[in-house]
């Protein structure tokens, strides 16, 4: 019975820890291996033993083992915030064709997205929100799916509107992208109809500065102008709230004073280049994400063995 309990209790422990079960299943469970556990310990036979000194003795290992498995175990099913599991940010750039362009940017055919999302869609993953993502980290109670993603696009290309909008409607997914304020209404770029259009079906648009510049070769002022300006504009752009940075090119996101201005600006968060997924104990202004290539095998790849 005893090894029955510590198996459970392992194997929830092990479980939870993996992200393979929810961790709010262990908070039910737990509580009964707790006290299967202990029971032993309470029970009037087992003080009245003549020989509980060598029982004790014999036993000690496993009454230690069973303690401390049902501490972890308890502490661990109750302290998990509800991401319980690390969750993917993914990035994209262009979905379309890439004309001319001044500096490199990512880009993907719309067949190829096509492809990624169906993927995603197929193995049940569904995409959320950033509120929902840091609702999530800080321990709020947050209805995170079971298999949670959120898809994020930098700089605001016009081909998000025409060819990534209408795929991920397909798979009733949505998507969140920084803005270069500056760049919004420019031919390449989207437009205010076509944000407040994908904003009404469940979009977010966060910041991406005023002109893109690489933060950290700026003066101090400039920087501030940049970070400050493009939530400005946006949201008097937008009228709606916009609460997350993105920093162009990943640069700043480790520097102390670009971050000190992203934390005074009042963004709730802030999006890096940083490779890897979102869990507990986050960095808040440098939250990391999965650049998706634009190599189609190496995005196979890291679809499959990143996320
Ligand atoms: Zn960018």
């Amino acid at each position: 019975m005893m090894a029955v309990l510590l198996l459970l209790a392992a194997a929830g422990f092990f479980l939870v820890n993996a992200g393979l079960v929810n961790p709010n299943f262990m908070r039910v469970v737990y509580p009964f291996v707790a006290v299967g556990l202990l029971l032993p310990l309470l029970s009037r036979e087992f003080y009245n033993r003549r020989d509980l000194a060598a029982t004790l003795k014999r036993r000690r290992v496993l009454i230690i083992v069973a303690v401390g498995l049902a501490a972890v175990g308890l502490n661990s099913g109750y302290s998990f915030s509800p991401v319980g599991r690390r969750v993917p940010v993914l990035v994209y750039h262009r979905v379309g064709k890439a004309p001319h362009q001044d500096y490199p940017v990512p880009t993907i055919s719309p067949a190829e997205f096509e492809r990624e999302i169906a993927y995603l869609d197929a193995q049940g993953y569904r995409t959320i929100t950033p509120d929902q993502l840091l609702d999530a980290l800080e321990g709020r109670p947050a209805h995170l799916p079971r298999k949670p993603v959120l898809i994020t696009f930098d700089d605001g290309w016009r081909d998000n509107y025409l060819n990534a909008f209408p795929i991920l409607k397909r798979h009733h997914m949505s998507g969140t992208v920084f803005l270069v304020a500056d760049g919004v209404n420019h031919t390449q770029r989207l437009s205010i109809p076509q944000i407040k259009e994908m904003s009404a079906a469940g979009w977010v648009f966060g910041a991406h500065t005023v002109s893109h510049p690489h933060l950290t070769e700026l003066k101090a002022g400039s920087a501030q102008w940049e970070i400050t300006q493009a939530k400005e504009r946006l949201e008097e752009m937008l009228g709606t709230p916009v609460l997350y940075f993105c920093y162009p090119y990943g640069d700043g996101a480790s520097n102390p004073s670009i971050r000190k201005i992203v934390a005074e600006a009042g963004y709730r968060a802030a999006f890096s280049t940083r490779f890897g997924l979102s869990g507990e104990q986050e960095d808040r202004l440098a939250l990391k994400r999965v650049l998706i290539s634009d190599t189609p095998w190496l995005a196979w790849l890291e679809l499959r063995f990143v996320l």
